[in-house]
């Protein structure tokens, strides 16, 4: 896959060569391309951005450089997914990077100050992207989870393709916890059916803790996983065992909450007493 990053920032892209994605690049598995905006600034002072219409705090990012960029990106033929990161766009979700891995090509423009000037976005982009409800100073972090998270999935990556299938969201659940060397760890020790090499054993466990953590941390997702699946009859005692142990969770904090109120009237009322 190739991916182009129309960017101000270029230098800050650094991150994308390293470690994983670097050893990716080198196998000719991805192609990680940064363009500076700058450059294509027809301005003299090769300025990349000025005040908006209407008036308003901060500056927009000028249509000229980036619809000239992309058009120089894009070159014939392109026919992947031209992307802007905006806080304003669809929620990246584990899904949607599994779809846009299928692409060949990307293009991401990241914006900065107050944004893109919005013919930019009408001439050159597909769809916008946000990575989560939360504003950032600029695009680059934005591009940067986006690609991190495509890249992981394109196969060979990871040299370990079942890895990212197991994972949180992948699975429809999260993960379970993790364990490595050694056995014990300040007290703290790995639990048992990971140690004796019984792979059902193993599978077992690892569902039962991903559901639990699951229904404890994503109720919603738990309950999207559940809803019209097939289980085997010991899959349905592993998923009936876990609900009972939620609920009987859930039960003790209602009372332990319902303790703290009447502790809480009941100093609020001995107070009163005093006044
Ligand atoms: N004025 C814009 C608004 O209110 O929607 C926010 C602009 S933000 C300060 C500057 C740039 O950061 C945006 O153009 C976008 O490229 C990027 N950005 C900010 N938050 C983002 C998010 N949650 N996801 C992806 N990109 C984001």
């Amino acid at each position: 896959m190739k991916i182009t990053i129309l960017t101000i920032f270029p230098e800050m892209f650094a991150p994308l060569h390293q470690s994983i994605l670097g050893r990716a690049q080198k196998a000719g598995l991805l192609e990680i391309r940064e363009v500076d905006i700058r450059a294509y600034s027809k301005n003299k002072h090769h300025n990349t951005d000025d005040a908006p219409y209407g008036g308003g705090a901060g500056m927009v990012m000028l249509a000229q450089p980036i619809v000239d960029a992309m058009r120089d990106a894009q070159g014939e033929g392109f026919c992947g997914k031209r992307i802007y990161l905006s806080p304003r766009g669809q929620t990246l979700t584990q899904k949607k990077a599994e779809a846009l891995a299928r692409e060949k090509e990307l293009i991401l423009l990241c914006g900065h100050y107050e944004g893109v000037d919005q013919r930019a976005l009408d001439l050159c982009i597909d769809e916008e992207l946000s990575i989560g409800d939360y504003v950032l100073t600029g695009g680059e972090l934005g591009a940067m989870v986006l690609v991190d998270c495509i890249a992981r999935l394109i196969p060979g990556v990871l040299g370990c393709e079942e890895s990212a299938q197991t994972e949180s969201f992948s699975s429809g659940l999260l993960e379970y916890p993790q364990y490595t060397r050694p056995r014990e760890f300040e007290g703290l020790t790995v639990p048992e059916p990971l140690l004796n090499g019984n792979h059902a054993q193993i599978e077992d466990w690892q569902l039962e803790q991903a559901l639990y953590i699951t229904m404890k941390r994503r109720p919603e997702m738990a309950r999207a996983y559940l809803e019209g699946r097939k289980l085997s009859r010991k899959q349905k005692r592993i998923v009936d065992g876990v609900i009972a142990r939620v609920e009987e969770e859930e039960a003790q904090e209602r009372l332990e909450a319902e303790r703290r109120q009447a502790l809480f009237l009941c100093a609020l009322a001995q107070g009163g007493e005093k006044g």
